[in-house]
């Protein structure tokens, strides 16, 4: 039997978006295990396509009433007008108030306001329309105004959802309709209204098919994007992303956050000795044996070149100095000529500089490790020489 699953399971994930590993599949199912900076970007994404649609639903829907007019009888159009006008409105809301925060609970707010749009229009056009008795070409627009939810679940394609919000967004938009059909029960056509309920569902399917690709790529976008391909370290970009979420966080719960600023030492001397790929390695050597000595959530960003930014959460100088201590003590590894490679360090912590943002961090981390060099190398410098001065005297 579990073989017999396996085999269903092998097949139907090599059926499954190929840039994706397996461990990464489950994300296209439900976005709980999505890592934050995915999180971050999907309702950047989201929250620019809501403002996308609803740009081109502000436009299209009163452009409609033109037509409207010529078919339908005097306070028909109009009232039809009134309500593209409104929803036009709305949609224009949509455009202006929203603004990517990356937050996913924003983006489903967004999501959610731009499918009630439609959705109360969608009801409020049904009251008019069946107020009147319509027959030959404005009997066949009026017909156009129970396309909406076809267009509404079509359009959920260009968002990067997953299978479960697909159907949850989905499914009240198949319930009404199916409600719809449930009350007009007696005076029903049913092999066509059959048929429509059918296609609904076949474009809810495609929709959520559509989506999970989008976000099948998206995923692999973004694991491409926060990685350094040399060293396995995070990119100077994500990593900064994600200092400005831990900076806000320490701040939040005035949590002490280090960070140390590492710089190899005598580098370019590996390069010119030993050839461009030596170096590659020693360099790989070095982020390796950085990253083996931390603790989960700690963050090693490769800067630039042999530069590299360590992030600390909850902890404060005194303790980053251990740290720091025990990696210098078990070393970055060897150069070609078998000397150890060493590096010059420079620490600052939240609190204890004030830093207003992580930027200001950084600078101060930078600056130390600048005097680190000067020193001699090969050493972690956590105070302003004239500060240690000061203490000392
Ligand atoms: P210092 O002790 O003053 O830091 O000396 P250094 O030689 O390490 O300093 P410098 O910043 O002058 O040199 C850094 C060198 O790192 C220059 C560049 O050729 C090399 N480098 C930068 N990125 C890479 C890389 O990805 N691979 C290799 N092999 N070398 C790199
Ligand atoms: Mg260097
Ligand atoms: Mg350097």
């Amino acid at each position: 039997m579990s073989h017999l699953a396996h085999i269903v399971w092998t097949r139907l994930t090599g059926l499954m978006p190929g840039e994706l590993n397996r461990s990464e599949l489950v994300w296209l199912l439900s976005p709980h295990a999505h890592f934050s900076l995915l999180a971050r970007r999907r309702a950047t994404m989201i929250v620019n396509r809501v403002r996308l649609f609803a740009f081109l639903f502000a436009v299209l829907t009163p452009l409609w009433a033109i037509i409207d007019y010529f078919v339908f009888p005097y306070p028909l159009w109009f009232s039809l007008a009134a309500l593209r006008l409104s929803a036009s409105f709305a949609f224009a809301l949509v455009v202006v108030g929203y603004r990517p925060s990356g937050s996913l609970p924003d983006a489903y707010r967004a999501m959610a306001l731009l499918f009630a749009i439609p959705t109360v229009f969608y009801v409020a056009s049904h009251q008019l329309l069946a107020g009147h008795q319509l027959a030959g070409l404005s009997a066949a627009i009026a017909t156009g105004y129970a396309f909406l939810p076809f267009v509404l679940l079509a359009g959920l394609a260009i968002f990067p959802l997953t299978f479960l919000e697909n159907l949850l967004i989905a499914s009240p938009i198949l319930f009404a309709q199916a409600l719809s059909g449930y009350m007009r029960w007696s005076t029903l056509d049913w092999p066509s209204f059959a048929g429509a309920f059918w296609l609904l569902t076949l474009i809810t399917g495609v929709s959520n098919l559509a989506g999970m690709s989008q976000l099948a790529f998206m995923i692999a976008l973004v694991r491409q994007a926060i990685r350094d391909p040399l060293t396995g370290c995070f990119s100077r970009r994500s990593g900064e992303e994600t200092m400005e979420m831990q900076f806000t966080l320490a701040r939040r719960s005035n949590a002490p956050l280090t960070v140390a600023f590492i710089d190899l030492d005598h580098f370019k001397s590996v390069n010119d000795g030993f050839g461009h790929e030596a170096g590659d390695r020693v360099l790989t050597e070095a982020a390796t044996r950085i990253t083996n000595n931390l603790r989960r959530g700690d963050m090693l960003v490769r800067w630039g070149g042999e530069e590299f930014v360590l992030v600390l959460p909850n902890t404060d100088l005194h303790r980053a100095r251990d740290v720091l201590a025990r990696l210098r003590h078990r070393g970055f590894g060897k150069r070609p000529d078998g000397a150890p490679v060493t590096a010059s360090i420079g620490l600052a912590e939240r609190r204890q500089e004030a830093a207003e943002d992580w930027q200001q961090l950084v600078e101060v981390a930078d600056r130390r490790m600048y005097h680190a060099k000067t020193g001699g190398r090969d050493r972690i410098v956590h105070a302003d020489p004239e500060e240690s001065r000061a203490a000392a005297a």
